[in-house]
């Protein structure tokens, strides 16, 4: 251990008490050993530091800083080293506001269009993620501090996130949710990880061996910090055994106490806390060393100029019907939609940052260059429907020569805790699309959403921008792209589907008691639709330019691949080529294509590069699950190469050689996975899987709650005063929701109605601890007044405790040992 000496001089109640923070934000410290406290910040696209009372919810304003696009959007840029600028100019800004550990990148595979959170996420595609991730990683790092690559692992839904169980195959589980994670690991080297709040096979994450040591520790040879996520330890003494340094946010001290009497017990020996502290101290010692050195405020022009660059590099051309874009200076163009006024740039939730300036389009139309002829509201954001609107739009789109129309998402409906209830955009929005096309033929959709949305409407519109959540800069880089001064060159990081129907998560996305089966394996995203032959909108990889490229020339040898690429167009762009392999063999079911490298090359008009894409330890390892490892296949593979995943320009053969590990499937009981047609398997097939019987997925009504059911399952309690607490919540959610409380009404579902109780011990900061939730319990569970005076007992005897710790941390910390 490095600091075995200091540790020596450490009390046990000491080291126990670095475990978890001192409030929402903070490490304990230890003064009389010099030992300060770090302060953890959202993330993951902006610093939120709370200057008052804090919370992790987004609730409080945090300090200004810039709003750069969310990983979702940035992914399109498909530019490692952007990404990693980003991440220096995220570092410069948490130094600046010494922020020891930056709770970013996050980097959960979206494995449905739905998912709550994927506007925060890069890909469907580990290696995309994990890629970008790492390059974010290492420029949040450069400048000292740490970064904390999040949600470790396999947490891809919102509702019922901190108790649902993800029942996944260890094929899947390594192939998919991990390899991303492998790489801002060991490329990236986060010196945090943050477990997330779900189970994993059975077993929290945060207290998973398999996953945090067996993997993350042993495999993997992290020697970082692993942090939970903000009320997520479950039993902090498994936690700890599997490597858990630190709990956030504060318990007021009662883990703390429960590691101490599980070492005094003899239930877990002193090392493992003593490895646990020296990990910390490592993590604190090399972050709060950038903070000595004198400190600059960071330049907030430069860094917005950023957010708009890296907007602009993200922003993704879907349709350009008759080259509608870029538009000409005289053109006549009418302005309609309410994101034009109120601009879309980020999320809901814990990543909610404070911009130190916001740029809007309706300001920025004069310096664009536009003929501007007016603007129109056209509908209102949050999808109530108004014919007046739609018909002054329209009086308007009468006068113009083209109509730029801003629809999108509206910030309630992508939230964290949340997911989404449909893939469409509100029905408000589509009808003004349809009454505009009939007086307007020359529309371009400018739009704005953070994930796949459903587009019915698509062929009343000549044009579509996709800017996903572009950032406080965001305005000012779509326009610079609608009218030629920026040459799109972002391609799509997920796949868009035509119909939620169509998605193979389709029949078990979300979990909505227990668990949530991963049926499709590793048919996500692309490699469900390409392998199944299921026709989408939009594939994986794909967007348009305003000039053209050729591929030729290829060679292939056993270092990787190497091609030309030509801009055979009139304007200087961007190309991003994308490496896809497949293999011939049909031994062991595979996607039939998948993503093994990309390189992103900058050509002027008639100007031809040759670029090689390396290839790597991933372009042909699959998981054994016989070997319990890596192997390779030895066959023949499709090396491909595209300007998406469905539009290969260049193909070759090569043979590879194998690691002769046994085949690991019996092929005739998993049909469904050998035909990629994954979407729905039968439960028979998903167990021969698995290799195991799938634990019932279903609550059991009959038994009492206990610590880890959620608040919304008080709708089966024994308790009448439970049921009235669920109706109580319930009805106020529906309440708020009606007069347009819509962001209070998401919380009430996310920290709330899904909130298992444990919650209420743990995220309370001290208001109430776990022997009070015995009694709460005790009421939920139909036992009223025994429950109401084991609360109130328990009360008292948690108070006085509080008072007499604070009184020793006191005299401690005036340098008296305890
Ligand atoms: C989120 C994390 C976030 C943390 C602190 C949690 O609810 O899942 O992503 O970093 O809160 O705000």
């Amino acid at each position: 251990m490095k600091y075995n000496d200091l540790i020596k001089k450490m009390t046990l109640e000491e080291k126990a008490s670095l475990m978890s923070g001192k409030d929402f934000w903070q490490t304990d410290s230890i003064e009389r050993l010099g030992i300060k406290s770090m302060f953890l910040a959202d993330g993951p696209h902006g610093i939120r530091k709370q200057a008052e009372a804090a919370d992790h919810l987004g609730l409080n304003e945090s300090i200004p800083a810039t709003c750069f696009p969310t990983a979702a959007t940035v992914a399109n840029s498909w530019n490692e080293e952007l990404v990693e600028k980003v991440g220096e100019y995220l570092g410069e800004e948490a130094v600046s506001q010494n922020v020891n550990v930056l709770l970013g990148p996050g980097i959960n595979m979206k494995r449905s269009p739905l998912a709550g959170r994927n506007f925060e996420y890069f890909s469907e595609d580990p290696y995309l993620a994990g890629k970008l991730a790492a390059g974010m990683i290492k420029g949040i790092q450069s400048h000292g501090i740490s970064a904390c690559v999040k949600h470790f692992a396999v947490n891809n839904q919102e509702e019922r996130r901190m108790s649902i169980d993800t029942i996944v195959d260890e094929r899947t589980l390594r192939e998919i949710y991990l390899t991303a994670f492998e790489i801002a690991i060991k490329e990236g080297q986060s010196k945090t990880v943050m477990s997330a709040y779900n189970m994993l096979n059975g077993a929290y994450t945060n207290e998973n061996i398999h996953l945090m040591r067996e993997i993350l520790r042993d495999e993997w040879e992290y020697e970082g910090v692993v942090v939970t996520d903000w009320g997520g330890s479950n039993d902090r003494v498994a936690g700890l055994i599997a490597g858990n340094e630190l709990e956030m946010p504060t318990t007021t001290g009662e883990t703390d106490k429960e590691i101490i009497e599980a070492i005094n017990k003899g239930l877990i020996t002193e090392d493992i806390l003593d490895e646990c502290v020296d990990r910390l101290l490592d993590l604190l010692f090399t972050t709060e060393k950038v903070f000595e050195k004198e400190k600059k405020d960071f330049d907030i022009k430069e860094h917005h100029q950023m957010a708009q660059e890296v907007a602009e590099e993200s922003i993704v051309l879907l349709k350009n019907e008759e080259n509608i874009l870029p538009l000409k200076q005289n053109e006549k163009v009418a302005v309609i939609g309410d994101f034009a006024q109120e601009a879309r740039y980020q999320g809901a939730g814990s990543s909610i940052v404070n911009p130190t300036v916001l740029d809007n389009t309706l300001e920025s139309l004069e310096e664009s260059g536009l003929t501007y002829i007016g603007f129109e509201k056209g509908f209102d954001r949050y999808g109530k429907k108004s014919k007046k609107q739609i018909d002054k739009a329209c009086e308007l789109a009468k006068e113009a020569d083209v109509v730029l129309l801003y629809i999108g998402l509206d910030e309630v409906t992508e939230a964290e805790g949340l997911d989404r209830q449909s893939m469409s955009i509100p029905e408000n929005q589509i009808e003004l699309i349809q009454a505009l096309h009939k007086v307007n033929a020359n529309i371009v959709a400018v739009l704005s959403c953070g994930a796949a949305v459903e587009m019915p409407w698509i062929g009343k519109v000549k044009g579509v921008l996709h800017s996903y959540l572009s950032g406080q800069a965001g305005a000012k880089a779509i326009l610079r792209t609608i009218v030629g001064e920026v040459n799109p060159s972002g391609k799509l990081a997920e796949t868009y589907p035509i119909k939620h129907e169509d998605t193979p998560a389709y029949y078990h996305f979300p979990g909505k008691e227990v668990s949530v089966e991963y049926r499709e394996g590793p048919f996500i995203g692309y490699r469900y639709y390409d392998t199944a032959n299921v026709k989408v909108l939009f594939p994986f990889g794909y967007g348009l330019s305003y000039t053209t490229f050729e591929y030729s020339e290829v060679q292939v040898d056993k270092g990787g691949v190497t091609f030309n690429i030509t801009n055979t167009g009139d304007l200087a762009g961007s190309e991003v080529a994308q490496l896809y392999v497949g293999c011939q063999s049909t031994n062991i079911f595979r996607p039939k294509k998948e993503l093994k490298g990309f390189t992103k090359v900058f050509l002027n008009p008639g100007e031809t590069k040759s670029v090689t894409i390396p290839f790597d330890d991933k372009t042909f390892r699959y998981f054994n699950v016989k070997t319990n490892q890596w192997e390779i296949e030895e066959a023949s593979y499709n090396i491909m190469i595209g300007a998406s995943c469905s539009d290969i320009r260049l193909e070759e053969t090569l043979v590879v050689e194998g690691t002769g590990a046994p085949l690991p499937y019996e092929k005739d009981v998993l049909p469904s996975y050998y035909s990629g047609e994954a979407n729905q398997v039968s439960i028979e097939e998903f167990e021969a899987l698995l290799g195991y019987k799938v634990p019932v997925s279903t609550w059991d009504r009959t038994v009492p709650l206990g610590y880890n059911d959620t608040i919304a399952q008080c709708q089966y309690a024994k308790g009448l005063f439970a049921r009235f607490a669920f109706r109580a919540i319930t009805l106020s959610h529906s309440f708020l929701w009606k007069i347009g409380k819509r962001s209070t009404a998401n919380l009430i579902m996310m920290s709330v109605y899904h909130m298992p109780f444990r919650g209420m011990a743990r995220m309370t900061g001290g208001i109430m601890n776990m022997p009070m939730l015995d009694g709460v319990l005790m009421i939920v569970n139909g036992k009223f007044f025994k429950g109401l005076r084991h609360v109130l007992k328990e009360r008292k005897k948690m108070v006085k405790a509080q008072k007499k710790s604070q009184h020793l941390m006191n005299n401690s910390n005036k340098g008296e040992v305890l």
